[in-house]
């Protein structure tokens, strides 16, 4: 059986009617840019996040970077970053000429550490940016616990985790303000580039605004130097057909989950990632650690599998980030992730057939 990593085709298949209708009416309205379809979406995914303010912007990073702009945090300032993320969470930081810090990530859930971020914070610490990666919540609670008392605020990068939630509440509204993104491939994906900023704080949503039109609230009158960072009427609409469909969505996800755990748990040489009893992911990805991590992929895709690789080179050791001179070794945990992670198959549109599948050529690569 062939199984594809993740296909996008089968979500617009099943939406057919409904985005079709969405473009019809964005393209009959005569009106593109900052319509009804912007502050419809606003509200409705703020709705969904559980906070008053959505602010929905071009991708997800310009979101971070907004929101960083937005919090006045710049050069001088620190930001606590995990050492594994996607390189983007560290670009929103260099975008706005902070300093990243970067912090390794628990070794149990592969997220950031609280206990090691705690070691990290400096009187220039002005920010920790906590990343829900592969769609399970950071543990925010514990970081604000640190950062709430010295007025440093925690932002969330929530790219990977819409609708996953820590103690019953979702991801988006744990920390003072998030960024997300709705790149095609992520959970809730538009059909192009898009992202959102949430947050409780009017202020922080009223900076927002303006920072990703220009910095202009009245037209011709430029405040601040900000972005052209706008969403169109088009992706917005096209979001709004999806949204009401991210919840079964992601609860397809969690069943194929918990068909991997089910299968995968406790085979020797493989390990899977410890979800706390607190967290309620959305598995954006599912990803293994496997010391033979390159043969076990050349495996499965003898066998039709496709996984991939997120991600193979971590950010300190990138080319972006060479000119900050962050040898091998630097970030040890952060390297060896690189080095063992591997993300199976997973979509709200796979059958329990592929992940089984999936499941019988690892058991069988270990000898299980
Ligand atoms: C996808 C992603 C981003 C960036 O989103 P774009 O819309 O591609 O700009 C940021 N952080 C993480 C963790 C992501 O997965």
């Amino acid at each position: 059986m062939k199984v594809p990593f993740l296909e996008l085709k089968p979500a617009y298949d099943e939406l057919r009617a409904d985005v079709d209708a969405a473009y019809r009416r964005v393209m009959d309205s005569g009106w593109y840019i900052f319509g009804q379809e912007i502050e419809a979406f606003e509200t409705e995914y703020a709705a969904s996040v559980g906070v008053p303010h959505a602010i929905a912007v071009a991708n997800g990073l310009e979101a971070l970077q907004l929101v960083l702009m937005a919090a006045r945090i710049g050069p001088g300032d620190e930001v606590i970053v995990p050492s594994h993320t996607y390189i983007a969470t560290w670009l929103a930081v260099t975008h706005v000429g902070a300093t990243i810090v970067p912090c390794e990530p628990d070794e149990r859930t592969w997220n950031i550490d609280p206990a090691r971020v705690a070691a990290l914070i400096t009187p220039r610490t002005r920010c920790i940016l906590a990343v829900h990666l592969y769609g399970q919540p950071a543990d925010v609670a514990a970081l604000r616990a640190l950062a709430d008392p010295r007025g440093i605020l925690v932002l969330e990068d929530a790219a990977q985790s819409h609708g996953a939630t820590a103690r019953g509440i979702a991801s988006g509204a744990l920390g003072h303000a998030a960024g997300v993104s709705f790149y095609p491939s992520k959970n809730l994906g538009a059909f192009g580039d898009a992202g959102a900023v949430t947050t409780a704080d009017p202020a922080l949503a009223d900076k927002v605004r303006t920072l990703r039109n220009y910095g202009s609230r009245q037209r011709y009158h430029h405040e601040t130097p900000g972005l052209n960072s706008r969403l169109s009427e088009l992706q917005c609409a096209f979001l709004r057909a999806k949204l009401p469909h991210l919840a079964a969505w992601n609860e397809r996800r969690r069943r194929l989950a918990a068909i991997y755990r089910k299968r995968l748990t406790g085979l020797d040489g493989l390990t899977l990632p410890h979800v706390p009893a607190w967290a309620d992911p959305v598995w954006h990805l599912f990803v293994v650690r496997i010391p033979r991590r390159d043969e076990l992929a050349a495996h499965l895709a003898r066998g039709g599998i496709a996984s991939q690789i997120h991600y193979p080179i971590p950010p300190h050791r990138s080319g972006a980030y060479a000119p900050l001179g962050w040898e091998q070794g630097s970030f040890p945990l952060a390297e060896r992730l690189a080095a063992e992670v591997l993300s199976l198959p997973i979509g709200p549109h796979h059958r329990d057939e592929h992940v089984h599948a999936v499941c019988d050529a690892v058991r069988a690569f270990l000898g299980a």
